[in-house]
């Protein structure tokens, strides 16, 4: 019970200047909760960068284990849902920013934030998925609710070589749509045509102050960026179309006109999945288990160790990384 494991470690002094280092935990340190997890494998998500970093107040508890996802196996629960055994994934719910989190040996956290491990996933795939994943997900199946189907023409993905871009690329082209894909790395042309896209953007066409109104280039988007990049991708939704928001890689801000929406009818959809209701995280994941090529994800993930997780997340803020990081434990 008392055996010690490696976690990643984030604390603050007095004059609150963050410092992070590897250090060993036993499970009697962990915090409350019904379920025991042995974490097999983990991942690097952009919100983990500003953790680590401390680029973003992510953290809002100290001292913290950061992670906000891990896939793993049930040791001990005394939850209704969960035994010893059951493989398990958890995404976000506050785990890694005030609960610790992924980034451990072991995690403890309420059974009530955990899902099922899909058949057909192994924790390592679910976490080449991670919430990256599962957030382009989502972002799907809100331009669906919205009535954008492949007919309806083609989609754009901003912040197309990230983690969340990477995959609703990979998911985008398996159901049939037409996908243009934003990027500021021009070199990755070839992995992001290899993923399903067709047309490439390059990132400072979206990225300036453009008009309320533009010419109509697509029917939908999956946005990653924020900022100018989100209103040009509105300004330039055709008639009825939908944009799902999810991130702010480019700014927080939205400097936009009510023009998309009041003459075009667009709909701008926003996406959470720290808190996102447990029934949509079961739909998202089923959907990530039938939607996904497994060949493409393996595409566009690469595996790492727990003792690079560091620089990793160092490289994320920095736009350095590729798609999608994997950690197996
Ligand atoms: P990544 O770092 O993997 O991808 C972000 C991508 O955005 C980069 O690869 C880059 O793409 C692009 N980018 C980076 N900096 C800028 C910039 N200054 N201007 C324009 N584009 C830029 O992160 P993730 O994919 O993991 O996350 C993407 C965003 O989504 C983040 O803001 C994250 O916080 C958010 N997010 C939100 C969730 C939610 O629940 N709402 C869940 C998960 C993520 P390229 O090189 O192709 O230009």
């Amino acid at each position: 019970m008392s055996e010690k494991f490696k976690a990643i470690l984030i604390t603050r002094d007095e004059e609150k200047r963050q410092s992070v280092a590897i250090a060993e935990l036993a499970e009697t340190e962990l915090m409350e909760g019904d379920v025991t997890v042995r974490v097999e494998a983990t991942t690097v998500n952009y919100k983990d960068g500003l953790a680590i970093t401390g680029k973003a107040p992510v953290v809002r508890r100290f001292p913290m284990v950061p992670g906000v996802d891990f896939a793993g196996t049930v040791t001990v629960s005394s939850h209704p849902d969960w035994k010893a055994g059951d493989k398990v994934i958890l995404n976000g719910w506050g785990v890694g920013e005030v609960h610790y989190g992924a980034y451990a040996g072991k995690a403890r956290v309420k059974g009530d934030w955990l899902v099922p491990l899909p058949a057909g996933l192994s924790a390592r795939d679910a976490m080449a998925v991670g919430t990256a994943g599962y957030t382009a997900m989502l972002c799907v199946m809100a331009l669906e609710r919205h009535g954008i189907s492949p007919a309806r023409g083609p989609v754009i993905v901003t912040g197309a070589a990230g983690g969340v871009g990477s995959v609703a690329i990979a998911i985008l082209s398996r159901l049939g749509y037409t996908v243009i894909a934003s990027t500021g790395r021009p070199a990755e042309a070839d992995y992001l045509k290899d993923l399903g896209v067709t047309e490439i953007v390059a990132r400072e066409e979206l990225a300036a102050p453009g008009k309320p109104l533009g010419k109509e280039r697509w029917a939908g988007g999956v946005d990653t960026v924020g900022s100018h990049t989100l209103a040009n991708v509105l300004s330039m939704t055709s008639y009825g179309g939908a944009v799902a928001a999810c991130g702010l890689a480019g700014g927080m801000d939205l400097p936009t006109t009510v023009a998309p929406f009041i003459l075009r009818g667009v709909s701008l959809v926003g996406i959470d999945s720290v808190m996102a209701p447990k029934e949509l995280r079961l739909e998202a994941w089923r959907r990530v288990a039938t939607d996904l090529d497994r060949g493409k994800l393996e595409a566009l993930t690469r595996a790492i160790g727990f003792d690079d997780i560091i620089e990793a997340a160092k490289d994320i803020v920095e736009g350095k990384i590729r798609g999608r990081i994997v950690v197996e434990m």
